[in-house]
């Protein structure tokens, strides 16, 4: 199992804190939302309130307001209570609906907001984070955290906040009722809170396994889907249920180990509650019959301990889902809080805006370059390819070829010395800018869900939508619109996820395509023919040496028929050039090329 680098994702201080920053814009919404929570609250209290009342003036001591309002007959107090009653009620519902309205909207657009800065703060970070980061990981903090987040204001804080106002308003009528009784009746509350606090804290640590463990099992679901093919080729299901068995049982184990702790809790604050309740109610029971208080103050001294239990008891979980959004915040902000390591320059020069003609000429000045986690690809890699030029690139696997292409594309930045456009250093202009003039075939053609036109139209610079027959005339020239015409439906046939599936050298026509239509300066193929037969390579070739015309192309190739016909061929070893040449010049020198060349031209009819 490979685990991520620490490195690449800063801890973020104060996750709630942060959270409450996508709220202040909606502040509006939110104290009215909170305002109508409090007053639902405040009505929920009520009822304790009426039948103390109520009480009161059937044993013939009603409060003298209500004598001022219904009169000294029993029967109209009653009646009076009860239509009060109903309007408590009927209140209490209208706030009921206000807040709910009110925190589920806000929820709804908090998580809609992060989600998206979220999405693009992963999407903008250096191409390392996704070679290194577990892609389940990084899905889990994009779905399972802003979910999480999304919960926490759906429910959470509303609990919070009326929690808060059942203590302080609870406290009011019962100190107001007797202080000494309440007293005891309350003792037990700041021991409560207390220990919900401490039980809170020592379940934080058990809460963020639990997430890690989520991660890891999305993770190794995820990897095994996408390799089902070879999962089951190797016939090693059960190898791969045993691990899956693993990782699920590692998050069995964690979410056990956060079980334990908190199913204990809520039996104590029961019990804690409890304590104060009966100690309260005895000392009430003597109180009344002694006549320092009335039968009403007593049952509304036990309907208010009542009141609280409920909400104390679930202090823990309300704490707990609080703990939880804030693990879930640390990590969506610790994605929103690491930078790109790959950055814009701050005063960026001009390379020219896409569709504007530069030169072209790629140079590469005494690159060195190393993984972070790998030894040194390239050492000291000086070579120019001038504006219009075909250069191909030739050398053993693992020679460093495909990293020619990260850089000179700024997925990487070079560990030492620099890479040039028309002199301009790549770190001194914008990605955009960078990446608008150079088209790009590379051996993994990625194919989104949508059409054979939208694929093909996919990154178009000057519109959103080219007119089909610049997409037909890319197609052409790519040697796939024969083939396209023998489908269903054309242009418009669905291709991708849930589409009809592409064969290698589709695809790879598709993507040359793709290139076709971007029209960019600068062209780099990495291994760009490598997944068709010889005679759709012959095709290929054609139309790459259309394309290629009046552009300056870069040509990564292991099949070294490929490059054959280049301006010029680098030959990398080592992560140094080694030769260069023109194809016949190289093979009659009787290097590193020639010995590749011989090898595949035994194999290979060109
Ligand atoms: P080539 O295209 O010539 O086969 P690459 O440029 O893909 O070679 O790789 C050059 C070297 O860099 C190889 O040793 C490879 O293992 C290593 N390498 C490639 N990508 C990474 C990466 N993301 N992290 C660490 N090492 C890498």
């Amino acid at each position: 199992m490979t685990d991520d680098s620490p490195e690449l994702l800063a801890t973020t201080d104060r996750p709630m804190a942060r959270l409450f920053e996508y709220l202040r814009p909606k502040r509006g919404r939110l104290y009215a939302a909170s305002a109508a929570s409090v007053a639902n609250k405040i009505l929920d209290l009520a009822p304790p309130l009426l039948v103390a009342w109520l009480v009161d003036a059937c044993v013939g001591k009603p409060p003298p307001w209500i004598v001022d309002i219904a009169g000294a007959a029993l029967a109209p107090q009653i009646v009076f209570v009860a239509i009060l009653t109903v309007i408590v009620f009927g209140l209490e519902g209208f706030f009921q609906w206000l807040y709910n309205l009110g925190f589920l909207l806000l929820a709804q657009d908090v998580q809609h907001e992060l989600r998206l800065d979220a999405y693009r703060a992963m999407q903008d970070r250096e191409l390392e984070f996704f070679e290194e980061h577990r892609l389940g990981r990084t899905l889990s903090m994009l779905n399972d955290d802003v979910n999480q987040l999304e919960r926490f204001l759906n429910t959470g804080l509303n609990e919070l906040i009326q929690l808060f106002v059942l203590i302080v308003m609870a406290s009011v009528v019962i100190f107001g009722i007797h202080w000494q009784m309440a007293l005891v009746g309350m003792a037990p509350i700041p021991v409560i809170i207390w220990g919900s606090l401490r039980f809170s804290k020592a379940l934080q640590p058990r809460y963020a396994a639990v997430r890690r463990a989520v991660g890891d099992v999305a993770s190794r679901l995820e990897n095994n889907i996408a390799g089902i093919l070879v999962v089951k080729s190797f016939t090693a299901e059960e190898y791969e249920a045993g691990r899956v068995a693993e990782e699920s049982d590692a998050y069995r184990q964690a979410n056990r180990r956060a079980i334990r702790l908190s199913a204990a809790f809520i039996p104590m604050i029961r019990m804690a509650i409890a304590l104060g309740f009966a100690g309260g109610l005895a000392l009430g029971g003597f109180w009344v019959a002694e006549g320092r208080l009335t039968a009403g103050e007593l049952v509304l001294f036990g309907m208010m301990i009542q009141r609280m239990l409920w909400p104390l008891t679930r202090l823990g979980e309300t704490l707990d889902n609080y703990q939880r959004a804030r693990a879930s915040a640390a990590k969506v902000f610790s994605l929103l809080d690491t930078p790109s390591t790959v950055k814009d320059p701050v005063a960026p020069t001009a390379l020219g805006a896409a569709g504007t003609t530069i030169r072209g000429e790629v140079r590469f000045d005494d690159v060195r370059f190393a993984y972070s986690r790998g030894e040194r690809v390239l050492n000291g890699l000086s070579f120019t390819v001038a504006p219009g030029e075909m250069v191909g690139i030739a050398g053993p696997t693992g020679a460093g070829k495909s990293t020619i292409v990260k850089l000179l594309l700024r997925l990487y930045d070079v560990t030492g010395g620099a890479v040039r456009i028309d002199g301009i250093d790549v770190r001194e202009v914008t990605q955009r800018d960078l990446r608008c003039h150079i088209a790009l075939v590379s051996q993994d053609v990625y194919l989104f869900h949508g059409t054979i036109r939208d694929n093909i139209a996919y990154g178009y610079v000057a519109s959103a939508s080219p007119p089909l027959a610049k997409v037909e005339d890319a197609a052409k020239r790519a040697q796939l619109h024969d083939f396209i015409m023998t489908l269903p439906h054309g242009y418009e046939t669905l291709v991708g996820e849930r589409g009809i599936k592409l064969s290698g050298g589709q695809r790879q026509r598709l993507s040359i395509a793709r290139a076709i239509l971007k029209d960019a300066p600068i062209l780099v193929l990495d291994e760009a023919t490598s997944s068709v037969d010889t005679e759709t390579e012959r095709q290929i070739q054609l139309s790459l040496a259309l394309l290629a015309k009046g552009r300056t192309a870069i040509v990564i190739a292991h099949r070294l028929s490929t490059i054959r016909h280049a301006d010029r061929i680098l030959v990398l070893k080592d992560g140094a050039v080694a030769e260069e040449g023109h194809h016949d010049d190289l093979v009659a020198r009787g290097g590193t090329y020639a010995d590749l060349w011989n090898v595949q031209s035994g194999q290979v009819t060109v």
